[in-house]
């Protein structure tokens, strides 16, 4: 798939952010064997990004799991998966295109499919953002 430079240019930037708060980034490693990532921590995050970039509030209805293995962080029949096992860089990407594919209006992208347009990648960089301002507060407390 042809990724656009300012695609890149906002990714690049995203791994910067991370690397520079020592976290890792995608692709830094394959899934691991213990989690990785803090489940609460996480759950909350896609709670508060969701509402914030989704335009709506995640429905009380769908469940979130813990998942690990290969697998993405993604929804399936109205229940949302988060790898723990995998780096913060792979949550923050998958929950961006996630988001993505439900932000309101819908009209613009399919449900399922992961773009790599500046929007996307913006949006992975502002997730980003959100991730390390929300760690650090529950680090510090
Ligand atoms: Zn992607």
């Amino acid at each position: 798939m042809q990724v656009s430079k300012e695609s890149m240019s906002w990714y690049e930037k995203t791994n910067d952010l991370l690397t520079a708060n020592n976290i890792a980034v995608r692709f830094a490693e394959f899934a691991h064997e213990e989690p990785v990532i803090d489940f609460k921590i996480a759950q909350q995050i896609l709670k508060r990004c969701w509402k914030k970039y989704a335009g709506f509030k995640l429905g009380s209805h769908v469940k979130i799991k813990q998942t690990s293995g290969n697998r993405y962080t993604w929804i399936r029949h109205g229940e949302i998966s988060i790898n723990t096992h995998k780096d913060w860089g792979e949550f923050i990407h998958d929950l961006s295109h996630l988001i993505q594919t439900r932000s309101r209006p819908l009209k613009k992208y399919k449900r399922g499919r992961a773009y790599h347009c500046p929007e996307h990648a913006i949006l992975e960089y502002k997730i980003a953002r959100d991730v390390l301002e929300f760690v650090s507060k529950k680090e510090a407390a």
